[in-house]
């Protein structure tokens, strides 16, 4: 067992978008009381006045898994350590390497280092904020990044999220050396739904360099799409309101919007009975 005095505590915490008014009050808390704080040069900079002077350790993106294994021991040995992501740390980001170390390393609940994680607000969110409320309804994320998962597999879940009408984000669009895949993944939407469809291309929502490309299904890739941009494919329900994307949750099509009142045949609390939508 180890001595109560050891316990070390290993935050998993995600920053949000990437400005300090979006990050929740617990991930500000829990990275000030952190000895030490881990994370990719940019989101350091980001919380660099709670870092202040507390050990840290700054790298670039391809050295996560030492990152990981450093935060693990860091903390099994007694220290107070924060692991920081973009967006939340568990969605495409560290929080789950971290895990992944834990269980190789045969770490169990109750030993050295307690694990919490606190959760930020991801890019669909925060990119789904800035063009109106395109999440109303069933929605998506899906990576174009083939880095880690097998393109095959990607294209299936394509195809999935495409035929069960979800609305779409993808992360990961595309690179200076990844093309192709958000071509493809475009052209495979388009045989289930009309080009017509609103995309929005939102590019480093909440940033300095924030750009939002308000297209549809049928123009998305006349626009610049890049790693920091997320794309937002409408379902067959999502349409465009004053250069607002909106998903409906489908209120209307049980009630009147201007009385509140159920539509004919339709009763408030019970299932929607569908031969009736028109
Ligand atoms: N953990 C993050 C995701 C990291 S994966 C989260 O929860 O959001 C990296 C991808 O996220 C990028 O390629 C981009 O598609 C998206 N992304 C991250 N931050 C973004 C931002 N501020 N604006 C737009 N897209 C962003």
């Amino acid at each position: 067992m180890t001595e109560t005095s050891s316990q070390g505590l290993l935050s998993i915490v995600g920053i949000g978008p990437g400005n300090h008014d979006y990050i929740v009050p617990a991930a500000l808390k829990a990275i000030e009381n952190a000895d030490m704080v881990i994370g990719y040069r940019t989101y350091m900079l980001l919380v660099r006045k709670l870092i202040k002077d507390k050990e840290r350790i700054q790298t670039g993106m391809t050295e996560e898994i030492e990152r990981a294994r450093h935060a693990v021991h860091e903390a099994r040995s007694g220290k107070r350590v924060a692991i920081i992501s973009s967006g939340d740390a568990g969605v495409y980001g560290m929080g789950t390497l971290v895990f992944e170390v834990l269980k190789q390393e045969g770490w169990k609940k109750g030993d050295s280092p307690e694990v919490e994680v606190i959760p930020g607000a991801t890019a669909l969110n925060s990119c789904a904020s800035l063009v109106g409320t395109p999440l109303g309804h069933d929605s998506c994320m899906i990576s174009l990044s083939d880095l880690l998962t097998p393109w095959p597999i990607i294209e299936k879940r394509i195809h999935a999220a495409a035929e069960g009408d979800f609305v779409i984000g993808f992360y990961n669009p595309a690179s200076g050396r990844r093309q192709r895949q958000i071509v493809e993944a475009r052209d495979i939407i388009a045989q289930y739904r009309p080009l017509s469809t609103p995309v929005a291309l939102v590019k480093s929502a909440y940033r300095f360099r924030q750009n939002i490309v308000m297209t549809d299904l049928e123009s998305m890739l006349d626009y610049e799409i890049g790693m920091l941009t997320t794309v937002l494919v409408g379902s067959s329900q999502t349409y465009m309101f004053e250069g607002y994307m909106v998903t409906p949750r489908g209120y209307q099509n049980k009630y009147n919007l201007e009385d509140g009142v159920a539509h004919q045949g339709q009763t408030p609390g019970i299932s929607i009975n569908h031969e009736l939508i028109q």
